[in-house]
């Protein structure tokens, strides 16, 4: 595994600085530990501290931005990856990739931070009954998609579909090819020695949840 870096204190209040003033805000100690009782989560291996994380809501999603980041130690978490989520409600509709502590970390973790706020908050409405559409997945494992079900109300009586780059402005989109093509090219070394890709995100051990 590659060397971990840590973000430096400074490093975070800038990140902080730049999601507040796209509309997130911290997640509270209170909400962070109502939603552990309420959900009876419990982590796949033992953890201490609160890692602090970040909630933006628009349009009913949700982005969760998760840094590895412990707020009272003022460390970052070892061997821990931050994530960026959609939700709606407790279920999660996409998971970023993990974001690993390389050099880039802080960026990256904020790229995908600020898509995710932009697709939220463009979440786009069906073109033929103008209903919000959906986060759906595609067939391959972390493909997504746009999609309105209500075919009834739509004049061919089929279901309405968006790529999930739908709208996204053309300099992220120029931004996210050379992360795609290095991707691929990944998946297919994985491929070509008899690999699948995300494995590890298979294998990893999941969080455990109460029955609703
Ligand atoms: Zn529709």
């Amino acid at each position: 595994m590659p060397k971990q870096c840590f973000p430096s204190v400074e490093e975070i209040l800038v990140f902080e600085e730049e999601l507040k003033v796209r509309g997130f805000r911290r997640i509270s100690s209170v909400e962070f530990a109502k939603q552990f009782q309420r959900l009876s989560l419990v982590a796949p291996r033992p953890r201490v501290g609160r890692e602090l994380g970040y909630i933006f809501y628009a349009n009913w999603y949700t982005v969760f931005v998760w840094t590895t980041w412990l707020e009272k130690e003022q460390v970052a978490r070892e061997e821990d990856a931050g994530w960026v989520l959609i939700a709606e409600g407790d279920k999660v509709l996409y998971f970023s990739h993990p974001i690993h502590r390389t050099k880039n970390f802080m960026h990256n973790l904020l790229m995908q931070a600020r898509i995710a706020c932009w697709k939220v908050r463009h979440r786009p409405l069906c073109p033929e009954c103008s209903n919000f559409m959906n986060i759906v997945r595609g067939r391959a494992l972390k493909q997504r998609f746009w999609k309105c079900g209500c075919k009834e109300l739509h004049a061919g009586g089929k279901n309405k579909f968006q790529s999930w780059d739908y709208g996204l402005p053309e300099d992220i989109v120029k931004s996210l090819r050379p992360i795609r093509e290095k991707r691929k090219k990944q998946y297919d070394a994985l491929r070509a020695v008899g690999k699948e890709p995300h494995q590890a995100m298979l294998n990893r051990k999941r969080w455990g949840k109460r029955k609703q």
